[in-house]
């Protein structure tokens, strides 16, 4: 499995080594994996979980990078739970729930997209009210990541006109079918919750701004299990009378593909280590977005490639180049759709 601490040792301390070895070991394990609650009670047990919120991003990076070039599933379990788990440690309101979380104990997970609100995260229509000491929340959350197993959800509702953070306990769910991933709605019909934050806006954005950049490096971890699986098939599969990776033109591929890893790597490197060395309490937004962007849309381009080099056999349902492809896919779509992130990075210029 390839090291994304080796090649790119400027942005990373012993102890990013260390992380990623325990990471490869976890990623590599035997046995059966089964959903994300059996997947988060293994990362928990192996101590993958341990800093859960309050770790730097990039360990983050760097256990996406190895789970995800073995098992999507496995980075979603991961990261769901820094999903969930963030907002819970920047506001110190759940100190139990998290520690369970961390444990590997409990399922989190993060609630905000509705299906008249996604990328226009203001326009939600979640509200929040008042009942004793605590609230009630009523409407539809969609597309959450693990919902289907979560015990606890943190779920974005709008309480006077503005939008605060709550914990809602053991959420009722309906799960939706999108490839690869464990998701569905939030149904929520005066349900009880506890207010974790009343400025759930900006919660909800240092939450996004750290996850971000991370994203880029899963991309990147599905990339390259695509690249050097295409790699073994170009020296292996010969037409023209020579291997494929003769092919003057298949190596201009092979470079394109090598350039956009590295870019990849580089930059969304250069996003997590921005926000780890930025004070915790400013803004990381347009460094975080051309982090995501760059690497998910480069490993987009390489996974792509990897299609065509497989010729049939790229587009077989069950071949792995199809899968990994399939898998990387929403990483464009989620945590910021491209096309939205380039509005924030079009906003620090104007
Ligand atoms: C696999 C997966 C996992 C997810 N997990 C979670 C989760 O755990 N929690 C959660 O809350 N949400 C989650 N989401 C939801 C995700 O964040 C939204 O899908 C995303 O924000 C886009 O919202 P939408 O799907 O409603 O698309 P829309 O907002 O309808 O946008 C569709 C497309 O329109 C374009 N677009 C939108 N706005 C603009 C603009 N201003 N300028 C230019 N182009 C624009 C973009 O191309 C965009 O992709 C998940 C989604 C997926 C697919």
């Amino acid at each position: 499995m390839p090291s994304l601490v080796d090649p790119y040792a400027c942005f990373f301390t012993p102890a990013h080594t260390t992380a990623e070895q325990v990471a490869a070991a976890f990623a590599t394990r035997g046995g059966p994996r089964g959903g994300i609650r059996d997947r988060v009670r293994a990362l928990g047990a192996a101590g993958l979980l341990d800093d859960v919120g309050r770790g730097d991003v990039r360990t983050l990076a760097v256990r996406r990078a190895q789970l995800a070039y073995v098992d999507a599933m496995d980075d979603l379990a991961f990261i769901v739970q820094e999903l969930g788990g963030f907002p819970l440690e920047k506001s110190g309101a759940e100190p139990a729930i998290l520690a369970r979380a961390r444990a590997g104990d409990s399922v989190v997970c993060f609630g905000m997209t509705e299906p008249d609100a996604g990328s226009d995260v203001a326009a939600m229509t979640t509200f929040a009210e008042p009942d004793g000491h605590q609230f009630r929340l009523t409407g539809l959350k969609h597309y959450i990541s693990n919902a289907p197993e979560a015990d606890h959800a943190v779920v974005f509702a709008k309480l006077d006109q503005k939008i605060a953070a709550f914990m809602v306990d053991s959420p009722v769910t309906e799960p939706q079918d999108v490839s690869g991933h464990s998701i569905g709605r939030v149904v929520l019909d005066a349900t009880p919750a506890r207010l974790l934050a009343s400025r759930g806006g900006a919660l909800a954005l240092a939450t996004l701004e750290r996850c971000r950049p991370t994203v880029g490096l899963a991309a990147w971890g599905l990339a390259r299990h695509g690249f050097d699986h295409t790699l073994d098939r170009l020296k292996s599969r010969s037409q023209f009378g020579k291997p494929l990776a003769a092919q003057p033109v298949v190596q201009s591929r092979i470079a394109d593909m090598a350039l956009d890893l590295e870019q990849a790597a580089l930059t969304a490197l250069w996003a997590c280590w921005t926000r780890d060395v930025t004070p915790v309490d400013q803004r990381t937004g347009y460094t975080s977005a051309i982090g995501k962007l760059t690497a998910t849309e480069a490993c987009g381009r390489v996974l792509d490639q990897c299609v065509q080099l497989h010729g049939g056999a790229g587009v077989e349902e069950a071949s792995l180049i199809q899968t990994l492809w399939r898998e990387a896919r929403p990483l464009r779509i989620y945590e910021g759709a491209t096309d939205v992130l380039k509005t924030v990075i079009a906003e620090r210029w104007l």
